[in-house]
């Protein structure tokens, strides 16, 4: 028989099938013989009465109620081999012993299955929606459902019951994971569109007002119009004209500002995504853990109506790092997220009526702890320390290494003497990448390659080979520098953490927290965007993400 795969081959959910299971199931478990019924029936209807009565009295005594703050947090690409590599990294830099446990081990509550509702590695957009809307869409669909229709996200969901929103984010606030939450759209890639939600007085949508009350993070070049220098616009627009946003975007006026009284506030430090934290210079940009706290104290003193907030808290960048396999952003930006873990844990501790829910879209890079370089069967060990050594992130050594090539090159055009112009270059490599990277033992063929490369060669191929060389001699491997469809690590801490035990849906984890924040997220899609039509382009630009055949899943025939 010949069997037609479209490109997901496994059924998303089956439906009948878990229902006749459940109902089984319940038979079993709940079986009851006739005699045992009227007695029954008389408990429960005089527990019904009582609890009538008492039900609010009770609700308040057991926590049953919502909590009045959710702060809802994402590793972006942090996986589970992720997870003991920051670890162990922690405990190596820190000088701690290996049974000390970070920040997030200690509220480790369960995990998340990732697949999107077209294949089996989500993306970023995806894996966002979610979480946002409680529902599976298709890869680069930005809180759409799998018809392209716009759904409430828990953000809108919150705003509609009077809480404080904000957004804490370290890439552009317009990308995949925030996007996810404060707007729509059919493409991630749509950015200049994304952040037209955070405009209302330029959105079409009659019936939506502005929805968050807080943004930190990068990004600053989709608001800008087309003719300043560091906007990324494709049209005149100025997002920021008469928006009601008190805007901010450097470290002096983030340090000042007022906690009491500025909301709404946009704070949008670079024009794109902020730095990894390896690179961050801290008297221009403020870390993550510096925005969360500044985010928490502001909602929390603004919070006049008593009604509390929701709080999105990305560490975006541990997922940049993982693409670019780069073994010491990638640890950095792990170290910054651990912070941001305790800062918001301090709030919880001090806040109790919190609940925080931390969680990763999907693992990028499919990094493994041990790897094999020949056929020389190899030492069970990993070198955290080799990681250690390297001061920048792999992308800003391939730029250095670029403008020392380019400044020897303009040198030799100028006349200087030309072998020795070249040794002087290989001397200055070799120094630069034994003083940034630690790196004593580079070869001749590394070299051949950093300096001479034998075809036209992208700073990102640099920065990948850069990145290999720290890897292969921390003896750590990545297989891919995309993502993995491995399930990721679910932490939750505060009141109702322990809704989220055990092994859950990517999706149920933003309907058990639509149900936290009492909403209903079917009722205002339709409240928002039953008449809704996204803008139609003039040319129909959206690439989707090419998507995988079976036989591409399963076999790899070429290899
Ligand atoms: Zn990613």
């Amino acid at each position: 028989m010949k069997v037609t795969y479209t490109y997901s081959y496994l059924p998303l959910r089956n439906e009948e099938f878990n229902k006749e299971r459940r109902q089984r199931y319940l038979r079993r478990r709940y079986g009851l013989k006739r005699r045992n019924i009227r007695s029954l029936f008389t408990f429960v209807f005089t527990f019904l009465g009582l609890l009538f009565i008492f039900g609010d009295k009770l609700k308040e005594k057991f926590n049953f109620r919502k909590p009045k703050n959710i702060i809802f947090m994402v590793s972006d690409g942090f996986g589970p081999t992720s997870e003991t590599f920051g670890r162990t990294y922690y405990q190596y830099v820190n000088n701690y012993t290996y049974d000390q446990i970070t920040p997030l081990d200690k509220i480790l509550v369960g995990q998340s299955r990732t697949r999107s509702y077209d294949s089996l590695i989500t993306d970023s957009a995806a894996g966002a929606t979610a979480f946002s809307c409680g529902l599976k869409t298709f890869n680069y669909g930005i809180a759409v459902d799998p018809n392209s229709r716009p759904c409430a996200t828990l953000l809108e969901g919150a705003h509609d019951k009077g809480m404080l929103t904000g957004i804490v984010v370290t890439s552009r606030i317009t990308h995949a994971t925030p996007g996810a939450f404060l707007g729509h759209a059919v493409n991630r890639n749509e950015e200049d569109f994304i952040a037209t939600w955070l405009a209302p007085n330029i959105t079409s949508n009659p019936n939506y007002d502005r929805q968050v009350d807080l943004l930190f993070g990068g990004g600053l070049c989709h608001f800008i119009p087309s003719t300043e220098k560091d906007s990324c616009r494709k049209d005149n627009l100025n997002l920021l004209e008469k928006t009601e946003y008190t805007f901010i975007d450097n470290r002096f006026l983030f340090d000042n500002l007022n906690e009491t009284d500025v909301l709404p506030v946009m704070g949008l430090f670079t024009p794109d995504h902020m730095s990894f934290e390896i690179d961050r210079d801290p008297e221009k940009e403020p870390a993550l853990w510096e925005m969360a706290d500044k985010a928490l104290k502001i909602l929390s003193k603004s919070d006049k109506k008593k009604k509390g907030f929701f709080l999105l808290i990305e560490g975006s960048r541990i997922d940049m790092a993982a693409h670019g396999n780069d073994p010491a952003a990638h640890a950095n930006d792990i170290l910054a997220y651990y912070k941001t873990i305790e800062v918001v844990k301090k709030f919880v501790d001090e806040n109790p009526n919190t609940l925080v829910v931390s969680v990763s879209d999907h693992e990028t890079g499919g990094l493994a702890l041990g790897y094999q370089p020949n056929k020389v069967y190899p030492k069970y060990i990993w070198y955290p320390e080799v990681v250690a050594k390297v001061k920048k992130s792999t992308n800003k050594i391939a730029q250095d290494i670029e403008n020392l090539i380019n400044s020897n090159k303009n040198n030799r055009n100028n006349g200087e003497d030309d072998d020795g112009g070249n040794n002087e270059l290989y001397d200055q490599t070799v120094n630069m990448i034994s003083k940034i990277m630690g790196i004593n033992d580079v070869t001749e063929d590394e070299l051949k390659y950093i300096l001479e490369p034998k075809e036209e060669r992208k700073t990102q191929d640099l920065a990948n080979y850069l990145a290999k060389m720290v890897s292969h001699r921390a003896k750590i491997a990545w297989t891919t520098h995309g993502h993995s469809g491995a399930d990721v690590n679910l932490y939750a801490y505060g009141k109702n953490a322990k809704l989220f035990r055990g092994s859950k849906e990517n999706e149920d984890i933003g309907r058990i927290l639509e149900k936290l924040l009492e909403t209903d997220l079917k009722e205002l899609t339709e409240r928002h965007f039953s008449n809704y039509e996204f803008p139609k382009k003039e040319n129909n630009t959206i690439m989707f993400m090419s998507k995988p055949k079976f036989e591409e899943i399963h076999y790899h025939q070429n290899l």
